[in-house]
């Protein structure tokens, strides 16, 4: 556990190619105080069976590892607005998801709620909210934090607005139902992040709708598209359209320096280095 707690947690969305436990070696190369990682192939429906020996390989790194606030991201392939077998599929993930993250000692899993197709709003709301209260019932411990999106095509979840229906429907008071913020993503859905008042503003809706206890995740990536392009593309910290000033600015506010920042800019070890160089300078700590 890092000893500061004022030193803000960054890190990166981290291979594990040749096994989970190798995000910690990944990870520490990179400077990393915190990761995110996929526990299963993204782009396949097969769910990854961790075995005892894995999990215990991944537990002992833990152990001896500075790094302990770690992340998972459910497959690409989920779909809670969809119906019939998709559907099935995508809840049986999802649960099959917060499984292996208990297992690992994950804190929490990243969900990008659904696409619409051809359903309507509220129809849409009603089976998301329908799935994430499922996923609630059958797991323990591991919260579903929300993503918003960046509003690309039929994809809910890129007004704060949105997000908010669905806790409302959910309609427990169970805080394993939280928030990640992704900057590039809101940037892309149309809220001025990168402005001082921009910020305060996104940070107040997100604290009159479901509370700032909620967030606790922040996805640190620039945008290679425009503002409210709703396309989303991520970019390098401060070469984007989000820019470096406009990081400077996110990143000296104190509510985002007290959630873990994950990067998840395009991969390639010299950049990587690149980002988490230029995101301590940007949170004032020591060079890496
Ligand atoms: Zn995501
Ligand atoms: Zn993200």
């Amino acid at each position: 556990m890092p000893t500061d707690k004022d030193v803000p947690l960054v890190g990166f969305h981290v291979s594990v190619a040749g096994g989970l436990h190798k995000a910690f070696d990944r990870a520490e190369k990179l400077g990393c105080s915190t990761f995110q990682i996929f526990t299963s192939n993204p782009r396949s429906w097969k769910g990854r069976i961790i075995t005892e020996e894995e999990a215990r390989a991944f537990r002992e790194k833990a152990e001896a590892s500075n790094i302990d606030v770690y992340f998972s991201h459910i497959p690409y392939l989920a779909n809670f607005c969809a119906s019939g077998e998709l559907y099935k599929r995508s809840v049986g993930m999802l649960i099959q998801e917060l499984k292996r993250a208990a297992l690992l000692g994950l804190k929490g899993v990243v969900v990008h709620v659904g696409k619409l197709k051809d359903k309507g709003y509220k129809e849409g709301i009603k089976l998301i909210a329908s799935a994430l209260k499922t996923a609630l019932r059958e797991t323990e411990g591991v919260a579903i934090l929300m993503e918003n999106t960046a509003g690309q095509g039929s994809e809910v979840g890129y007004r704060i607005e949105q997000l908010y229906h669905i806790e409302e429907e959910v309609g427990e008071q169970d805080n394993r139902l939280a928030l990640c913020v992704d900057t590039a993503h809101a940037f892309q859905a149309g809220y001025p992040i990168h402005t001082k008042a921009g910020l305060d503003e996104f940070l107040e809706i997100i604290d009159s709708l479901l509370g700032l206890n909620r967030l606790k995740l922040v996805h640190l990536n620039d945008s290679k598209t425009p503002f409210a392009s709703r396309v989303d593309r991520h970019w390098h910290i401060g070469m984007g359209e989000i820019g470096e000033e406009g990081f400077r600015n996110i990143l000296s506010h104190p509510v985002i320096r007290s959630c873990p920042l994950i990067m998840e800019t395009p991969w390639g070890t010299n950049w990587d280095i690149k980002n988490m160089r230029k995101v301590r300078e940007l949170l004032g700590l020591s060079s890496f």
